[in-house]
């Protein structure tokens, strides 16, 4: 889906715009000195056409020396993936230097670049539009976002932009989940992998804010990190009496593609771990086990195989999520975590065709017979895989409900040697046919 990029210096009125556009309340308006907000991703629709938006106000309002970050911030993160971009000024405010220290920056991007002036109320404010003249950035949009004034004009304009189709977002968007017991590291990872550190949403007691994903760039390659204000939100404020909640450890699971299993290394597997893995297993998403806090474990080789064992040992069912060492402090092998990620999506979403699936059952069946089931030997038709995420295979037999676990468990295994596909969890199916 086609991406617009939100832009401009703190309290032009993005985020109250990015709302206005996506019809949502996923960013969080804020007037409290401070309080930050996660680069923040939703849909909108205009006119039968759909994309994206991406909010890029993420970046301490009170820190003047941020104003650097933020055009590295909103340059690399946002801009890379746009399709067009919406550079927003203060029609209250008048031009400032920061407005044009943001232009130079979008002067040499060849993308269309939409020019407003927010906080045009009304027709009766449109006077206030003379002062931006002198930016000489050719044509300005009068709107509010807070009011809607000029709002359907600058849609009919966006959407006639807008490549119809990119591939680029939404199918390649790789999304992942940051799930483990409390002081695993979720939130220092997060941090660690935005790389700005100076972003942590503070808390202010009695607010409560929406679920924001936050879309991180590596190698060029987006990923939507899920939940990443929650998971950081709850890394700050926990402390002794906060209770172990499954339910706000798993939340992590329900929309990702691959979840990350954090463990803490000096810790090692703990009963809540192997719970929490239960649900991911579940879940059938793409899981990967990161044993963080290497940075303080003594002997690491005795350690490794050590932590490594107790995961496959305590953790069985998830005998095909890999497992990697990392420190979110240090930020070792962070990086590689996204390497693994691409592995595990690769599998997560492969396609077996039809052909190839009936010859790897037939061989199964030749190397190892199906039961009998009340005197009479099982039969195995044919089987199709009927969708990915996990790859999913549906087996046509005679009696369905007689196939046992083990024949089942062997039939995966098989598939999983015959076809390479080691680290995906895969669904198989069984189905009456008479
Ligand atoms: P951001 O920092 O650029 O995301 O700005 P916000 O969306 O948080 O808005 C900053 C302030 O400007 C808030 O107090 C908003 O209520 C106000 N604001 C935003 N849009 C408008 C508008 O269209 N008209 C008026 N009058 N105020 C607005
Ligand atoms: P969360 O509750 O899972 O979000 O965990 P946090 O990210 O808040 O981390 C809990 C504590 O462990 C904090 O004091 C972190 O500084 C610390 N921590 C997290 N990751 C590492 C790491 O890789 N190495 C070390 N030494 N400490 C870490």
């Amino acid at each position: 889906m086609a991406l617009l990029a939100i832009m401009g210096r703190p309290n032009v009125g993005k985020s109250t715009l990015f709302n206005r556009i996506t019809k949502s309340r996923k960013a969080m308006v804020d007037d409290s000195p401070g309080v930050t907000r996660d680069r923040n991703y939703a849909d909108a629709e205009h006119d039968g056409v759909k994309f994206s938006v991406v909010d890029t106000g993420g970046f301490s309002k009170n820190d003047p020396d941020a104003f650097v970050d933020l055009i590295h911030f909103q340059v690399n993160q946002a801009i890379e993936e746009a399709d067009a971009i919406a550079m927003v000024f203060d029609g209250k405010d008048g031009p400032s230097p920061f407005d044009r220290d943001l232009l130079s920056v979008l002067r040499p991007i060849d993308k269309p670049i939409f020019y407003l002036v927010n906080k045009i109320d009304s027709a009766d404010l449109e006077y206030l539009m003379a002062d931006f003249a002198e930016l000489g950035v050719g044509e300005l949009h009068p709107v509010s976002g807070e009011h809607g004034y000029g709002i359907p004009t600058f849609l009919d304009m966006i959407v006639k932009v807008l490549p119809k189709a990119s591939p680029k977002l939404e199918e390649d968007m790789i999304s992942i989940g940051v799930v483990g017991r409390p002081n695993a590291g979720k939130s220092s990872l997060i941090n660690k992998i935005l790389g700005q550190e100076r972003l942590l949403v503070s808390d202010t007691p009695g607010t409560t804010r929406d679920a924001v994903d936050t879309v991180c760039q590596v190698n060029g390659k987006p990923y939507l990190l899920l939940d990443t204000a929650g998971i950081r939100r709850k890394g700050k404020v926990k402390h002794k009496l906060e209770k172990f909640s499954i339910v706000r450890a798993l939340k992590g699971l329900e929309r990702c593609d691959v979840a990350l299993v954090m463990l803490d290394a000096t810790e090692g597997i703990t009963d809540q771990d192997v719970h929490i893995a239960g649900y991911a297993e579940e879940r059938k998403c793409g899981c990967i086990f990161l044993a963080n806090k290497w940075d303080l474990v003594k002997d690491k080789d005795w350690a490794l195989k050590k932590i490594k064992d107790d995961v496959r040992m305590n953790a069985k069912f998830l005998n095909y999520a890999p497992f990697m060492t990392i420190s979110a402090l240090t930020g070792q092998r962070v990086h590689r975590i996204f390497e693994l990620v691409d592995k595990v999506y690769a599998q997560y979403t492969t396609r077996i065709s039809t052909s190839k699936l009936n010859r790897m059952l037939e061989n199964a069946i030749t190397r190892h017979e199906p039961p009998y089931h009340k005197g009479r030997r099982l039969k195995f038709y044919y089987a199709t895989q009927v969708s990915t995420k996990p790859p999913t295979i549906v087996c046509f037999v005679n009696h369905p409900d007689a196939v046992h676990f083990s024949y089942k468990r062997f039939l995966i295994n098989h598939i999983r040697e015959e076809t390479g596909l080691d680290q995906t969890p895969i669904r198989l199916l069984f189905r009456q046919r008479d």
